[in-house]
């Protein structure tokens, strides 16, 4: 497609039309394209390989995050996910399909170890988008999924760790923290985060992208992120391709990035200039003291991933990090265009 046809394309898509005009070609790319959160390196790799046998992008997807899911190490996703404030692992996901526009999610779920693929039973077999806690488990259990204990030692020890000095640093707040004095609290009580979202388009275009986390650790129990909100942490359109976040799950929501960052893409911006007007969003609506550092900048990190239809990809966020793609170039890690040149933690 030239440039102009597209950008006409995509106008008239954001506009409202979303009808593809007659002039838009399929126009089949060198190579799938998959991107990720820097934890996803091999999880792009596995993505693009299936998408080259035949695989539809959203199942590329939930096979490349599968990968971290069952990576007892990484305790942001999860097996060995760090656990919300009562020592319990509660897991969030979504998927979401181009071709078909359907999507599918679980919040708050505990005991199985791969939510994405449940988030894709959710799409499948119900009629509904989102399930959560005891209904998500027990669906997932009337699927065939098995229940296991996602508490490693190592996660253990870290929630032991906090529990001992949690007096001050769980996740209530009073009202007066949420105002003028509270300036002070994110920075000292904010705690590491992770998750994974995977962007992914198949060589005809098709799109389809999934996240999945074990959330912000040490959270309020029953407590959902942005990863398994469909428009938040994660979305996709067919039309224009794939957006996704990690990080402040609350700032995500609070801003709807996933679907800001396509609907940038629909109005003709690269994925990394949509990514980056998503994480100019996140500082203007990011408005509370307890929130903001000494020099008044969010205290926290944000990154937003994009990638549209003809495989341009990009990835954003508040502060300077990496992020994973795989292309037919192979798959590696790239630094992502950041608002503040420093690092976050
Ligand atoms: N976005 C995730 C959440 O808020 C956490 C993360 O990405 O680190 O649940």
């Amino acid at each position: 497609m030239s440039d102009f046809s597209r950008r006409r394309f995509l106008q008239s898509a954001a506009a409202g039309a979303f009808v593809a005009p007659a002039f838009v070609a399929p126009r089949r790319l060198r190579s799938p394209v998959a991107i990720a959160s820097e934890n996803g390196v091999k999880a792009v790799e596995l993505a693009v390989q299936r998408m080259n046998e035949g695989w539809r992008p959203v199942d590329a997807a939930v096979a490349g995050v599968e990968l971290v899911e069952n990576d007892p190490e990484d305790d942001s996703v999860g097996l060995g996910g760090l656990p919300n404030e009562e020592g319990v692992v509660e897991l969030d996901a979504c998927v979401m399909d181009g071709p078909s526009g359907l999507g599918g999610a679980v919040g708050a779920l505990q005991s199985i170890k791969n939510p994405a693929q449940v988030a894709l039973k959710v799409m499948r077999h119900t009629d509904h988008v989102l399930l959560v806690g005891e209904g998500a488990l027990r669906f997932a259990l009337a699927h065939g999924f098995v229940a296991e204990n996602l508490l490693t030692e190592k996660s253990r020890q870290k929630w032991i760790e906090w529990r001992e000095k949690r007096s001050s640093i769980d996740k209530w707040v009073s009202p007066e923290e949420n105002g003028e004095h509270g300036k002070e609290w994110f920075k000292k009580y904010a705690h590491k985060t992770g998750t994974i979202h995977l962007g992914a388009v198949a060589a005809n275009g098709d799109v389809g992208s999934c996240t999945t986390t074990s959330g912000l650790a040490f959270k309020i129990p029953g407590r959902v992120g942005d990863s398994p909100l469909l428009g938040c942490g994660n979305y996709c359109d067919n039309d224009v391709g794939t957006g996704g976040s990690t990080g402040r799950g609350e700032a995500c929501i609070l801003s709807n990035g996933g679907a800001f960052v396509v609907h940038q893409m629909a109005l003709g911006k690269s994925p990394t200039d949509a990514c980056m007007e998503a994480v100019k969003r996140v500082v203007r609506l990011t408005k509370v003291k307890r929130l903001l550092d000494d020099q008044g900048r969010p205290a926290f990190q944000v990154k937003f991933y994009g990638i549209d239809k003809s495989g341009q990809f990009g990835s954003a966020g508040l502060y300077a990090d990496q992020f994973a793609v795989c292309d037919e170039k192979g798959a590696r890690l790239q630094d992502l265009a950041s608002l503040y040149d420093d690092k976050i933690r």
